[in-house]
């Protein structure tokens, strides 16, 4: 907001509407482009053939994003080492497009769930420029360490991005609900979802200053989450929250440390960031009941 660009921030409640919100946006925009290129098609039919992507290893929320915008997402198979790149995406829409039907967006993850895996943002990035194809960026847990110049990797390629979210609620420390999320062109979420009513007007509207947050989100009024936001950040210090990112992090090699140096248990993946995946070896029914 603080320049003239297209660009925005808005705090939404959850990664999962964050995400909702991007998926909307891609959908609309994708309809009003098609029935431009192709009038002699219906709006159902377009409706009918639009397609979304992610990764079989994004969280639960992607899936129902989908299930919400009434858009099919395909969870293409991520690699070995459970991270999606841009090759399986390219197959996946070469042959979609091969079969009429039109990609909108890609949901990408940087740090998943499962394993905290990162997606290859830069390969997803150029597919998605080539095919015209809205990507977006879920970083609900591992976007809090962006803030960390040792982390700097993980923030590779987003520049590239259309949009982004992470949650304020997991690692900085800010108490539920939070979630952030950035829009490259913020115009594209406003066009689609903006409905207005008498009841509605002021004598603000369409000053980019002063952005209506009704048309970015999903409900009219909102809660006042920014305070809170403020409060964290005043009190805690750019680097008491790194700090605090740092501990969870030490926190974890020491915990993995302990895990190699174990001989019952295995890593079932990387450590990242605060999260170590690890099993006891043998018999499957005892990692089942060690979680028990
Ligand atoms: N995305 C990822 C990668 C997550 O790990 C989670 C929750 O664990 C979510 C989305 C959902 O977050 P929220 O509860 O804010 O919708």
């Amino acid at each position: 907001h603080a320049t003239e660009g297209p660009g925005g921030g808005v705090i939404q409640g959850s990664a999962s509407e964050a995400v909702l919100v991007a998926v909307l946006a891609a959908r609309e925009q994708a309809v009003v482009k098609y029935r431009e290129l192709h009038p002699e098609l219906s709006e159902s039919e377009i409706r009918g053939k639009l397609i979304a992507y992610s990764s079989d290893q994004s969280n639960s929320c992607i899936e129902k994003a989908g299930v919400i915008a009434a858009m099919p997402i395909k969870l293409l198979p991520a690699g070995e080492d459970l991270i999606l790149r841009g090759e399986a995406l390219k197959k996946a829409i070469e042959e979609d497009v091969q079969e009429g039907r039109i990609p909108v967006i890609c949901i990408a993850t940087l740090g998943t769930t499962g394993t905290c895996a990162y997606d290859d943002i830069e390969s997803l990035a150029t597919v998605c420029e080539d095919h015209n194809v809205w990507l977006h960026v879920d970083a609900a847990y591992a976007g809090g360490a962006f803030a960390l110049d040792e982390c700097a990797d993980l923030r590779r390629g987003i520049d590239r991005v259309d949009s982004l979210n992470f949650n304020l609620h997991k690692f900085m420390l800010v108490n539920f609900d939070c979630s952030a999320m950035w829009l490259k062109d913020a115009n594209k979420v406003v066009d689609s979802f903006n409905v207005d009513r008498i009841y509605l007007k002021h004598k603000y509207e369409g000053q980019s200053q002063i952005p209506d947050f009704r048309h970015w989100q999903i409900p009219l009024g909102r809660r006042f989450r920014a305070l809170k936001v403020w409060i964290t950040f005043r009190t805690l210090g750019a680097e008491g929250l790194r700090a605090h990112v740092r501990k969870h992090i030490s926190l974890a090699e020491q915990f993995e440390k302990l895990v190699k140096d174990d001989k019952r248990f295995e890593l079932v993946a990387p450590r990242a960031l605060g999260l170590v995946c690890f099993r006891p070896k043998g018999d499957n029914e005892i990692t089942a009941q060690l979680l028990q």
